[in-house]
């Protein structure tokens, strides 16, 4: 892959040709930038990268401040960072097993060990992990929410333990609430520091009452997390994807 070189960082990218209008270009929180061009003009590569490098350069530097959640081979868990081990397994008797017949997946202290051969199927246990405990805690959150607040009550009733659907899905945001009042949040918001999820499931909560983020909704968002503000700015430093 050709690479670009910015401030001592060498920045991988693709060019594709493509029937399209417009000039398309973007760089993800890998730090890989991604072009594709009009089949019809004839634009040189390499006078585009030149006439745009000061956007390239600026993006970089964005992105570069922003905390990842997946690297290579370790994952944010509630904020802190766990390594990520892959165990080779054989197989024995048809099952895929290590010589001590572990299997799947274990957490102990702050490593992951994922006993699977494929990088894919690991990839796969992993994300389910993040999924069940990203659901766990959202389930979790909301109620102690809905218990501090006093709100909602109508609806989170005794009987009826929640009314509201709570669903963890692949999204582009953190959390969203639809009209309705179904809360749907990024199956990764687990590994964001606790104070955060929090934050994000308090937000979505409220969002059930108010439809915007009007001076009423604030002032309800401050009564429970007096420095919200403040928490808002920590979670703009990490890309929900
Ligand atoms: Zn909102």
């Amino acid at each position: 892959m050709s690479s670009l070189k910015i401030n001592g960082r060498r920045i991988p990218f693709t060019v594709q040709r493509k029937e399209i209008q417009h000039i398309y270009m973007k760089i993800g929180s890998d730090l890989r930038l991604e072009i594709v061009l009009p089949q019809r003009e004839k634009i040189s590569v390499s006078r585009f990268l030149k006439s745009n490098l000061p956007w390239i350069e600026q993006k970089v530097e964005e992105m570069s401040k922003m905390k990842r959640l997946f690297t290579g081979n370790t994952i944010l868990f509630k904020g802190e960072p766990l390594k990520v081990k892959g165990i080779r397994v054989r197989s024995a008797g048809g099952g895929m097993r290590n010589g001590r017949g572990r299997k799947g997946f274990r957490l102990y202290k702050n490593v992951v060990f994922v006993y699977e051969n494929s990088k894919k199927k690991r990839d796969e246990i992993l994300k389910n992990f993040i999924t069940r405990q990203t659901l766990r805690h959202v389930n979790r959150d909301a109620k102690r929410w809905v218990r501090i607040s006093g709100m909602w009550r109508s609806e989170f009733g005794k009987r009826k333990e929640k009314i509201h659907k709570i669903e963890v899905k692949e999204m582009k945001n953190w959390g969203y609430c639809t009209k309705k009042g179904d809360l749907l949040f990024n199956w990764r918001l687990i590994c964001l520091p606790e104070r955060l999820r929090k934050y994000v499931v308090l937000h979505e909560l409220l969002h059930t009452k108010y439809f915007n983020h009007s001076n009423g909704f604030k002032r309800e968002m401050a009564k429970y997390i007096g420095d919200f503000q403040k928490v808002e700015g920590l979670l703009r430093n990490y890309l929900p994807f």
